[in-house]
């Protein structure tokens, strides 16, 4: 071609192929306390995903007039004023897929597991809508947690929200981690989300996970104190979408947050560094709306899985109407309360009874073992007044003292060790020995030993079959005996 070919220009013109490719670059203006101000962007939009020199990716938090500020994912120390941001047009969102099962993962989807980061064909938005009443259906399944107190008295349903909230090291995560380890072998999916939690406590569940072999079923994924705010706030939500793809396949999903008090901290600390105005769109009055947000999400879809969320939350000095505690009360189904002086008084696990309750988990407790739970409660409220009278004087009659041998014996249920998971029968099978009065033969110290032989001869018993109508005399007897003759070998 000469210099001057004009028709093999004007051809070359007209076969070229122009189009726009609009991206949308902004400068970053200031840094201060791990949020970047924005300058430029202006098509942006919340929770979009944006990316910084160097490969840095951050996440818009806020927009105003003159500028936006977005909080970081990665690493940020490179990023100083004059650094160029670009959209990348999506929001934030999290790889989904069987890939996950098995590995320990950030709320990106990277993993922490010293293996190659997951790779899947799909991903999901962290924010997605909660299922519409006309998708939803009634929670009709037990999810089994293997702690007799729970399923006896506070029976939880799959799809339900049962918030378990406590003083500090009151065993608020082993109650969770036992109710996740109960589903080995099963069909349940779990997802473990660590927001915030200490290295070393994370470190000891995954270890609990994988020495139990509870792993080739379950996602943990881990957002550490010392790593970006921002991913710590984006934890619960990318976790969420996880089990949402798992319970679309129509699979059911047991979901821990551990901790949500952790999540509102970090969420107040993003807000103030954000100005945000405290009010109605900033915190306190927005973290109603987002653990709300958050908790809606779980629940049995019609002819479809379901999520299960054990949300866990911290108080403080026992005070139970606190801010957070109180408004995640209100948006759970029921509340496990742990509690600092059972504890030390080595009732493991610490479950406050008194303050404790499952809204919607009786309906889905199995007709057989309901047969055997159900004046339980009260015999154990009724124990406890006693006990505490009991310390004035001694008792009235002999019918008191028989309650009062009985009591023992529930209290000497309620205690379990770690990883003792008691299957349905199995507890069906000790509180029929209990009613039947097997248990008061023996001494309170007696029954730790007794359940796991009562276990062992449960299940192998081929009677012992259909949870799901009433237990009839016939097999109530059955169970019995079967205590009883447990009982001699002790
Ligand atoms: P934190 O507030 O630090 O998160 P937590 O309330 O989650 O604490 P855990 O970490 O679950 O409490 O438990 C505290 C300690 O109590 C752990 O050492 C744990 O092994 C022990 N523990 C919990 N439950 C039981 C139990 N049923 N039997 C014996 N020990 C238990
Ligand atoms: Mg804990």
């Amino acid at each position: 071609m000469t210099d001057y070919d004009v028709t093999s220009l004007t051809e070359r013109l007209e076969q070229a192929q122009l189009g726009a490719v609009i991206e949308e670059r902004g400068i970053v203006t200031a840094i201060a306390d791990g949020l970047a101000s924005l300058s430029g962007l202006r098509g942006a939009g919340l929770n979009e995903v944006l990316e910084f020199d160097g490969g840095v990716r951050g996440f818009v938090m806020t927009i105003e007039e003159a500028e936006i500020k977005a909080a970081f994912l990665d690493r940020s120390d490179a990023i100083a004023a004059g650094c160029t941001v670009r959209r990348l047009g999506h929001l934030l969102s999290v790889p989904v897929g069987p890939e996950m099962l098995g590995r320990v993962i950030d709320p990106l989807g990277r993993a922490l597991d010293g293996l190659p980061d997951p790779v899947t064909s799909l991903t999901l938005p962290a924010e997605r809508p909660a299922p519409t009443i006309i998708e939803r259906d009634f929670v009709s399944k037990p999810l089994e947690t293997g702690i007799l107190v729970i399923d006896a008295l506070f029976a939880i349903g799959r799809g339900q929200r049962e918030l378990i909230i406590g003083e500090r090291q009151t065993g608020k995560t082993s109650l969770a981690v036992d109710a996740m380890l109960a589903q080995r072998g099963g069909p349940v999916i779990t997802i473990y989300v660590a927001i915030g939690q200490r290295s070393a406590a994370v470190t000891r569940v995954i270890e609990t996970l994988r020495s139990q072999n509870a792993m080739d079923r379950t996602i943990v994924m881990v957002a550490d104190p010392a790593g970006e705010p921002g991913l710590r706030w984006l934890a619960p939500f990318a976790a969420t979408s996880l089990a949402e793809w798992f319970r679309d396949q129509g699979e059911d999903v047991l979901i821990v947050y551990d901790d949500l008090t952790k999540h509102a901290a970090v969420h107040r600390e993003l807000a103030l560094l954000a100005q945000q105005p405290p009010g109605r769109e900033a915190y306190p009055g927005d973290i109603f709306y987002l653990h709300a947000r958050l908790l809606e999400r779980s629940g049995k879809v019609r002819n479809g899985g379901s999520i299960t969320a054990l949300p866990i939350a911290e108080i403080e000095a026992g005070n139970l109407s606190a801010y957070i505690p109180t408004n995640l009360i209100s948006i759970s189904d029921g509340q496990i309360v742990t509690s600092a002086s059972l504890f030390a008084a080595n009732q493991r696990p610490a479950v406050d009874v008194g303050l404790s309750v499952s809204r919607v988990g009786g309906k889905a407790q199995s007709k057989a073992l309901k047969s055997v739970a159900g004046r339980l409660r009260l015999d154990y409220a009724q124990y406890l007044e006693m006990k505490m009278f009991a310390r004035f004087g001694g008792f009235g009659d002999a019918a008191q003292a028989d309650r009062m041998i009985r009591g023992e014996r529930i209290a000497a249920l309620f205690i379990q060790d770690r990883l003792l998971h008691l299957s349905t029968w199995t507890q069906i099978a000790l509180l029929a020995g209990l009613e039947a009065g097997v248990l008061d033969r023996i001494t309170p110290r007696q029954i730790n030993a007794l359940k796991t032989l009562v276990a062992t001869r449960v299940d192998n018993d081929p009677y012992l079959a259909d949870l799901d109508a009433p237990l009839t005399d016939e097999i109530r007897n059955l169970c019995a005996q079967l205590v009883a003759q447990a009982a001699e070998t002790l």
